[in-house]
C-alpha cells in the first residue's frame, strides 16, 4: 500500500487522511499535542469556546456530507450575525443563508472525528524541521528523529511555515525555489482571539457582530451561550478576535494586559460597563490566523510530479474550515487516482 506522510494535523491535513481511509497507509505529524489546527476549542469552569473557527458553514456538498456522516452530536447556531463599524453603530446586517455548525463539544471535536474515522497514525508533539528527496520522501522533527521513506508527502501548514519548510528542504530542484519563493509570498493575517466569561446572562438579538467597515480595533465579537451546550444558563461567554493591525501591535502584551483592554473593548461596543470585568479570560494567539490570498494551484499541482502536494486553506484562497477540508480531500483523492 502506498504510505504517506502529511505534515500538519488541521482539518486540511485530516481531510487527506479521511480521503485515503481505504488505499493508503497515512502518518500525520503534528506540532501540537492535539489535532484540528485552527478549528480549536477550549475548556474551562464548564464552558466550551471555539477559539480559532466559529463554525463550519458550507455549500459545498461534499464537505457538508463529510461532515454530516461524522456527526451526531454537531448544533446549529443560533442567531445571525449582525454589524458594526468604526462609530460602532450596530445594524442588522449580513443576511444568513447557509446554517452554521459547531458540536456540543466545540468545534475541535470535528478534527477528533476525521481522525478516528480515517484510521491514520497521528504523531503529536512532533514539529518537523527537514524535508529531504532522495528516491522517496523523508521528515525530520525538531529532536532530530528522522521518519522514512514516504511515497507521498502532503505539506499543509500555514503558507509561511509551509515556506519556511521548503526553504529548509534538502531538495535541490529548481521547482522546489520556484514554490519557495511562491509560497513564502501568500500573505497571511494575525488575530489575537480572547475569550471572556460572566458570571451573568447577556441578551442581545444576534448570535456575533462583525466589524463591517474594517476600521474598528475588534474584528469579531461572537456569543458562544448561543452555542448549544458550549455555556451554562445563567452565565456568558464572549469570543472576541481583534483586528489584525490591532493584533499584531499587541501580540507579545501579557494575557492579563491583552484581556483588559479587550474587555474594555467588548464593554464599548456593547454598550455595558459590566463586560468590562470579566471574572476569567482565555487569550489564544493566531500568528498565521487567516490568509489574504491564495496559491497558484498549476504551481502546486506541478509538484504532483515529485509526490509533493500541498492543501490547506491558503490552497484555496480563502480562510474557511470547509475549504481547508475541500483542499485535503482533493488532494487525497489525487494520490488514490
Ligand atoms: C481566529 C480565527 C477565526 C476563524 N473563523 C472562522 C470561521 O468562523 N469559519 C471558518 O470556516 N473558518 C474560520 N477560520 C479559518 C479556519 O480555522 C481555517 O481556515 C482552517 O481551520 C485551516 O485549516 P488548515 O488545516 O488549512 O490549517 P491549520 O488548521 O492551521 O492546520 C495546520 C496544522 O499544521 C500544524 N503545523 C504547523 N507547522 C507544523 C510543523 N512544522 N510540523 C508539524 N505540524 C505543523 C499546526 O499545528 C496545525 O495543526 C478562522 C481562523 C481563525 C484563526
Amino acid at each position: 500500500m502506498t504510505n504517506v506522510a502529511v505534515v500538519g494535523a488541521g482539518v486540511a491535513g485530516l481531510g487527506v487522511a479521511y480521503a485515503l481511509r481505504d488505499d493508503a497507509d497515512v502518518t500525520l505529524f503534528e506540532r501540537t499535542d492535539r489535532v484540528g489546527g485552527r478549528a480549536a476549542t477550549g475548556a474551562q469552569a464548564g464552558c466550551v469556546y471555539d477559539t480559532g473557527a466559529n463554525y463550519v458553514k458550507s455549500d459545498d456538498e461534499r464537505v457538508s456530507r463529510v461532515v454530516r456522516e461524522l456527526s451526531d452530536d454537531a448544533v446549529e447556531v443560533a442567531g445571525s450575525v449582525w454589524t458594526f463599524d468604526a462609530d460602532e453603530t450596530i445594524s442588522e446586517g449580513r443576511d444568513e443563508d447557509a446554517p452554521k455548525w459547531t458540536y456540543r463539544d466545540g468545534i475541535e471535536t470535528l478534527g477528533e472525528r476525521l481522525l478516528s474515522a480515517s484510521g491514520a497514525s497521528v504523531q503529536t508533539d512532533a514539529r518537523i524541521t527537514t524535508l529531504r528527496r532522495d528516491e522517496r520522501w523523508s521528515v525530520e522533527d525538531a529532536e532530530g528523529n528522522e521518519f522514512s521513506p514516504w511515497d507521498e508527502l502532503v505539506l499543509t501548514p500555514p503558507a509561511p511555515i509551509t515556506a519556511s519548510l521548503l526553504d529548509a528542504a534538502d531538495w535541490d530542484d529548481d521547482l522546489g525555489r520556484e514554490l519557495r519563493e511562491h509560497v513564502g509570498h501568500v500573505p497571511y493575517r494575525t488575530i489575537l482571539s480572547v475569550a471572556l466569561h460572566y458570571p451573568f446572562e447577556l441578551d442581545r438579538p444576534y448570535y456575533a457582530l462583525v466589524n463591517a467597515d474594517k476600521a474598528h480595533d475588534v474584528g469579531w465579537v461572537g456569543r458562544e451561550s448561543c452555542k448549544p451546550g458550549h455555556v451554562p444558563a445563567g452565565e456568558s461567554l464572549l469570543v472576541v478576535q481583534m483586528a489584525p493591525g490591532w493584533s499584531a501591535e499587541h501580540y507579545d502584551r501579557d494575557d492579563s494586559d491583552i484581556a483588559a483592554s479587550v474587555a474594555d473593548s467588548a464593554a464599548d461596543l456593547l454598550s455595558d460597563h459590566a463586560l468590562a470585568a470579566p471574572d476569567w479570560f482565555d487569550v489564544i494567539r493566531w500568528r498565521d490566523a487567516l490568509p489574504n490570498s491564495g496559491a497558484n494551484g498549476d504551481l502546486l499541482r506541478r509538484a504532483e510530479d515529485r509526490n509533493l502536494r500541498f492543501a490547506g486553506d491558503w490552497a484555496e484562497g480563502d480562510g474557511q474550515v470547509h475549504l481547508a477540508l475541500r483542499s485535503g480531500l482533493d488532494a487525497g483523492d489525487r494520490i488514490a487516482e
